[in-house]
């Protein structure tokens, strides 16, 4: 490949960081102005010129699916196979270093991942062993703090409580989870970057043969990079290595989790001799959604500040539609979406996004209605449904018998005899012995210590466990499949219900043929091999299911929260449930500097759209099982109103309601099949006056549902009906 196919597709600045000599390099740079670009091919850059090669390189993205996409791309620009490259997510790299120095990390061979879930289920089985009240100890805010400490690279040993009550119990929490992990052969995600951090700070020597090895340490998204992960990469590159990071701090949007945008300047003050590049040309959006995005940033102090320009064409105005409700909403963006595609375009390139995942439930029954094809990023994902856990705690089990939340889970799944008293007395045991579940089962067999009924119940169990791991005999996939025959999941499931037990035992034969096409170790490296296919799998499920993000997909439309959507681009974008209280969130106005990440949030939203961006909201939402009414989102007041075009329905005023800009002179479009609007006050010669509150049909068919002051809720048909708007 020539030199020229990697700098041909890159405008100056952008080839000045590409070429740069070896060296610290930061790039900052708005949203879509091809950091992630210049990432890659600084990457092709470095091997095609010899200064690296594919050895030395970590580069460090956001997600799974972002460093695969990175590494295809490499490998298309070099036009060779990757070997041997280390891309991947904190979490997945730093994963990777612990399995090849288990030992040094003081684990166990064996150790495996837990979700949120399992460390939510520990911290309550932690409490519950040091007898503290719930209601005290709520515990998902003590999983929060305790996440937060090992973000911030502070073991419990290391808090100094000062003589204080609270902090004092709370270090005990901490150190009995961090005990009870410990045992179990766990590690929950924090401390996967943890104690790999603590890695390198243990042993010089395996450090320093990774810095020798990874001259080149590359980082996308360094604006929303935590402590930990910022000191990991502090560490890893001492004075030796050269690091790339690309980052704009108008997109740091994990501040509650512990980002710290400040990283970004830190890193200009730690590292040495840091080159900054700023890129300011966008290639992804038309100059209105720039336009727009830019002014609704401009509402926050505070910035790096840059100047984002495009050469792109004016492109069509935002779109606008305030919705009667949630549902008047969704079915709005379904119709939208329809025209797109009757337009000859691809669903494929739409993507819904909004703040809050609950919100999907709504679209997603339109979508359904209509016959969509759709896929949500970050909902229930495969890996984290009831019955592939299941599947996924007995492997879990084969693979390491102390793994205490796996044991939990199926021990009685499906039911088998072993009780509630049972169970107790093996936690009891357990937390005296300061020994896993397993083994408490084994010694109180052996002790007669249970009844025989119990006795027989729980060894019935173990045999089992016993018999389903074959070892390495047999393939992952026969595995898989052994332990759902084996554990008659299929049998307990089908007690369910007919459809839902099916989809229940599809999604398991489903995780069949996920192992059956799971590779494992494509690059393998130096102490991988170690790893054997069924343990490659499991750390590939948690690591998956910790992302939330879907896999591949078809021509589907995809959903996702504002979140995921970070460093991807569509070309028409729907931001739904733009309203105070949603979006901002509510509890954002609460705490400080939270608003302006909410407006960031917001920016990153915007930016994400390519040719066509609509933005909707709703003056009634019922959402967690609430009716709410609300005003039009205050962003929406931050964007010029001469990049917005208010939709309305045909013939009469759209349904804006106050909030709005006084006296706002957007343009407006009609857009709907019916001339009247859902919310929208209507008299009839023999019914008197009404709300119209549901539509449906169009052209002579077309219908409304009023509900009447005197006479409640009638059809009728528009045509005939002689309504007339108030
Ligand atoms: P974000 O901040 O959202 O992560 P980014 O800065 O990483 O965005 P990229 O995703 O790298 O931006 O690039 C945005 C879009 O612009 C992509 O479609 C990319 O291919 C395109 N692009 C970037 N640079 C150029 C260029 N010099 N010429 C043509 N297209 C470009
Ligand atoms: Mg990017």
């Amino acid at each position: 490949m020539d030199l020229s196919d990697i700098l041909d597709p890159l405008n100056e600045p952008q080839r000045q960081a590409v070429c740069a000599p070896s060296g610290n390099l930061l790039v900052l740079a708005g949203a879509g102005s091809g950091k992630t670009r210049v990432l890659t091919h600084r990457i092709a850059y470095l091997i095609r010129i010899g200064e690296a090669s594919t050895y030395n390189v970590m580069a460090v993205t956001f997600t799974n699916k972002a460093a695969r996409e990175m590494r295809q791309r490499i490998e298309q620009i070099l036009g060779t196979p990757l070997s041997g490259m280390w891309v991947g997510t904190f979490h997945g790299i730093a994963h990777r270093l612990l399995r090849s120095h288990w030992q040094e990390a003081k684990l166990p061979q064996t150790f495996q991942i837990i979700d949120s879930d399992d460390q939510y289920r520990l911290i309550r089985r932690s409490l519950k062993e040091l007898d503290l009240d719930e209601k005290r100890w709520p515990p998902k805010e003590t999983q929060w703090k305790i996440n937060y400490h090992k973000d911030e690279g502070v073991r419990a040993g290391a808090i100094d409580v000062q003589g204080d009550l609270y902090l004092e119990t709370f270090v005990r929490i901490y150190l009995h989870y961090e005990d009870l992990c410990q045992r179990n052969g766990l590690v929950d995600f924090a401390e996967l970057l943890l104690r790999a951090q603590e890695l390198w700070l243990q042993h010089p020597e395996v450090c320093r043969h990774y810095r020798d090895r990874f001259r080149h340490l590359l980082v996308d998204e360094f604006q929303d990079t935590n402590a930990i992960q910022y000191s990991w990469i502090r560490t890893l590159a001492a004075d030796q290595s050269h690091t790339f990071v690309v980052g704009d701090d108008d997109q740091s949007i994990y501040g509650w989790r512990g980002a710290k945008v400040g990283n970004l300047q830190q890193f200009q003050r730690q590292f040495t001799e840091v080159e900054l590049i700023r890129l300011e040309q966008n290639y992804r959006s038309t100059r209105t959604i720039l336009t727009a995005a830019n002014a609704l940033i401009d509402n926050n102090g505070d910035r790096l500040g840059k100047n984002l320009w495009t050469a792109g064409e004016e492109g069509e105005p935002i779109r606008l539609y305030g919705a009667f409700n949630e549902i008047d909403e969704a079915t709005y963006i379904v119709e939208q979406i329809e025209r797109w595609v009757r337009g000859g375009r691809s669903r494929q390139e739409v993507a819904i996004l909004y703040r809050s995942n609950a919100q999907s439930r709504v679209i997603e029954a339109a979508l359904l209605q209509h016959g969509l094809p759709y896929r949500v990023y970050g909902g229930l994902r495969f890996y984290e449904r009831a019955e592939i856990k299941d599947v996924l705690a007995y492997l879990r089990l084969c693979t390491n018998r102390d793994d205490d939340p796996s044991l939990e889970r199926i021990i009685n799944t499906p039911t088998r005899g072993i009780g509630g008293r049972t169970l107790d007395m093996l936690r009891d045991y357990a937390r005296d012995h300061e020994m896993s579940l397993w083994r408490s089962a084994e010694r109180m067999i052996a002790a007669g210590a249970l009844t025989p009924r119990a006795t027989a119940a729980l060894q019935r169990f173990l045999d089992l466990i016993a018999e389903m791991s074959c070892g390495s005999e047999v393939s992952l996939e026969q595995q898989v499949d052994a332990v759902i025959k084996l554990s008659a999941l299929g049998d307990h499931y089908k007690k369910e219900g007919r459809e839902k037990g099916l989809s229940r035992i599809e999604n398991m034969e489903e995780l069949v043929s996920a192992a059956k096409s799971f590779v494992h170790g494509e690059d393998l490296e130096e102490g991988e091999e170690a790893m054997d296919d069924l343990t490659a799998f499991l750390a590939h499920a948690a690591l998956e299911a910790g992302e939330g993000q879907a896999e591949e997909w078809e021509e589907c439309v995809q959903l996702m929260s504002l979140h995921s959507a970070k460093g991807l681009e569509f070309p028409l974008v729907f931001i739904a449930g733009v309203e105070e209280g949603l979006f901002p969130h509510k509890r954002s106005l609460q705490e400080e500097g939270r608003l302006e990440e909410e407006r960031r949030l917001c920016y990153v939203g915007v930016t994400r759209a390519k040719e066509e961006l609509v933005l909707t909201y709703a003056e009634v939402r019922r959402l967690y099982g609430q009716e709410n009414f609300s005003h039009p989102s205050r962003f929406l007041r931050e964007i010029p109103e001469e990049c917005v075009q208010i939709v309305r329905l045909q013939g009469v005023a759209a349904p804006i309601s106050a909030g709005q800009k006084k006296g706002a002179s957007f343009t407006t479009e009609a857009a709907s099949t019916t001339s009247f609007s859902l919310g929208q006050q209507v008299t009839h010669p023999k019914f008197g006056e009404g709300t119209v509150v549901q539509s449906e049909g169009s052209g002579a068919q077309a219908r409304l549902q009023v509900n009447f002051d005197r006479v409640g809720l009638k059809w009728l048909v528009i045509a005939y009906a002689h309504l007339q708007p108030l």
